[in-house]
């Protein structure tokens, strides 16, 4: 471990010789060829283009572990962008909706209203995702004649996205466009409006009707890029020697098709023919689908000009097959090492684009997760530590047993949904009236193997003070009308599993709760005015679009993040020659 270390550190300070030489030696040559100040090219006040990276489930150790394997985009973004390496959403609500919806908003779940990626609703008695939207003017469409179902906006994000903001505050001239396999991601990404927000679903392309189509996107999705992959093989792309972990993960749950172990084939559950189900699984878990989004993005560039127009553009795309592999093999797997080895391509192929396209220094990238994830149980298990699965059907059976004697609706519970419980109508009211009834609940609750702590609304509303960061996560996720009404703590290394009683677990691990392993992610900034190298002070990633904001000089209403100062270049020699050209800003 200590040589990988140090292999690494001499490489990126040899590099940062290289660089400043180089750097140093093209300005003396270019000086020979072109007249100086005068018509170099100014600093522009703005960023071009905004590019806004999620990996879905990306852990902010992933990058420590395996920047070593790294040789494109995620290793550019280390050495020559600003990495915060202690940035975590202090939020309970880890999952993909809320995530995104943080980082595109700069608020916490308390404040944008995102609180799951799906929640019960408790006037319609039914569970509704982040998305649906009931509106029936509005309905989802496909590309290359697609024909989707539902209804899918951003009617329940309670604020404005950076994205939205920076239209309206602007020229009105940004164009704002995302990509990802998921609605819950493209859709938060965006905001209420945009010029294309498109994900994946059932083997197409597709939006919903108040955003923009474009005839680039319906032009790649008739060359069938999912399709189009169907009979690869994906296979590991570096010697075995260069893998962490064993050849299989432990508790791992591989998609229909495939096996434990590399090779792992793209061609559906009984290797026929035709793409199928299976097989649509396994692209969504597999380096391809990657590439489509990088693909899918490199075409927005070159289609609308994007980086060109007036104003600043926006462009983000969330990588989704991370969070696949992730559940599926855990994060210790030679599956996740490999996507990441794959995703590093894509990026440096995407920045190598945008460096031609854009400019170099004319956009800037952030890139972070939306959550991280919690080891496979039984591989947890295997140090001694506790580690479980805390099944919550078995944990509402404990909780209708217990108000069995006092005289309640039966069920009493309407749903147990991730770590929030909500009741049937009227019987929470009434349990608050009812103290011996509420102490046996939480009795019962607490009983349930895997459970450390339960939480009662009336704790968490208006965000009070405390000095409990578990209590201060679970407030930050709170918000009156959407979530439950008693919270589930479960202790570290215990899996929230839904599965119904009797049925085997269906994925390897998850993700959802306050704990460092799915709040802790990576935040990354390079490009138009950022000022390279680590950072170690506590951020969060709803710090990332009020940085942004900051740099493209706008206010966002409701933020409960923070600029990111220290990570931000002093503009202050533009109007005057710099000193020295090894001290001038290299935008
Ligand atoms: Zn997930």
């Amino acid at each position: 471990m200590a040589r990988r270390t140090n292999s690494i550190g001499h490489r990126t300070i040899s590099a940062l010789v290289l660089s400043a030489l180089i750097f140093t030696f093209s300005s003396l040559t270019g000086a020979q060829t072109r007249p100086p100040a005068a018509t170099s090219p100014r600093v522009p006040a703005k960023p071009k283009l905004v590019v806004l990276l999620v990996v879905d489930q990306m852990r902010g150790d992933y990058v420590d572990k395996f920047l070593g394997q790294w040789t494109g985009g995620l290793k550019r973004l280390v050495e020559e962008g600003a990495w915060f390496r202690d940035a975590a959403f202090p939020y309970a609500a880890t999952e993909t909706c809320v995530g995104h919806a943080t980082i595109s908003t700069g608020a916490f779940p308390a404040t944008h209203g995102m609180v799951a990626n799906a929640w019960w609703d408790r006037k319609e008695q039914k569970m509704v995702t982040c998305t649906a939207d009931p509106d029936p003017s509005v309905k989802n469409t496909g590309y290359a004649g697609a024909t989707p179902k539902g209804a899918d906006t951003a009617w329940r994000l309670a604020v404005p996205s950076f994205a939205e903001e920076l239209k309206f505050q602007t020229s009105e001239t940004t164009r704002i466009v995302t990509f990802s396999l998921k609605a819950r991601a493209a859709i938060t990404m965006a905001g209420h409006k945009a010029d294309a927000a498109t994900w994946f679903d059932g083997g197409a392309w597709v939006t919903s009707s108040p955003y923009g189509t474009q005839p680039f996107i319906e032009e790649q999705a008739k060359s069938h890029p999912a399709k189009a992959d169907f009979g690869k093989t994906w296979s590991l792309s570096l010697p075995e020697s260069a893998y962490w972990y064993g050849e299989k993960a432990l508790g791992a749950v591989p998609p229909d098709g495939w096996d434990l172990t590399f090779p792992h084939p793209l061609r559906g559950k009984m290797g026929v023919g035709e793409p199928d189900g299976a097989f649509y699984e396994q692209w969504a878990s597999s380096p391809y689908a990657d590439t489509a989004l990088t693909e899918l993005a490199e075409k927005a560039v070159d289609a609308l000009n994007l980086g060109k127009a007036a104003g600043t553009d926006f462009l983000a795309v969330s990588y989704s097959s991370v969070d696949y592999v992730g559940h599926e093999f855990g994060p210790r797997s030679r599956e996740i090492q490999d996507i990441l080895v794959r995703l590093d391509k894509d990026l440096g192929d995407l920045f190598a684009h945008l460096d031609q396209k854009v400019g170099r220094g004319n956009y800037v990238v952030a890139l972070s997760a939306d959550h991280g994830v919690v080891p496979i149980p039984e591989d947890m298990q295997k140090t001694g530590a506790d580690a479980g699965v805390l099944h919550l059907p078995e944990l509402q059976e404990r909780i209708e047993k217990a108000v069995e004697p006092f005289n309640y609706a039966k069920p009493a519970v309407a749903r147990i949904s991730g770590s929030d419980i909500y009741f049937a109508p009227g019987v929470y009211d009434k349990l608050q009236q009812d103290h011996a009834a509420l102490q046996v609940v939480l009795d019962a609750a607490l009983a349930q193997p895997g459970v450390a702590a339960v939480y009662r609304a009336e704790e968490l509303r208006d965000r009070p003070a405390t000095q409990s960061p578990v209590h201060r996560a679970m407030a930050n996720s709170y918000f009156p009308g959407r979530s439950g009404d008693l919270f589930i703590l479960p202790k570290p290394y215990w899996l929230l599993d839904g599965t119904p009683t009797g049925k085997q677990r269906s994925y390897g691990t998850g993700h959802g709760v306050p704990y460092n392993y799915d709040q802790h992610v990576p935040v990354l900034l390079m490009g138009f005015g950022i000022q390279p190298g680590q950072y170690f002070q506590p951020i969060t990633p709803a710090d990332i679009a009020p940085t942004l904001a900051a740099l493209c000089g706008i206010t966002l209403s409701s933020r409960d993040g923070h600029v990111l100062a220290e990570a931000l270049k002093r503009p202050a020699s533009t109007s005057a020659p710099a000193k020295s050209s090894l001290g001038a800003p290299r935008n």
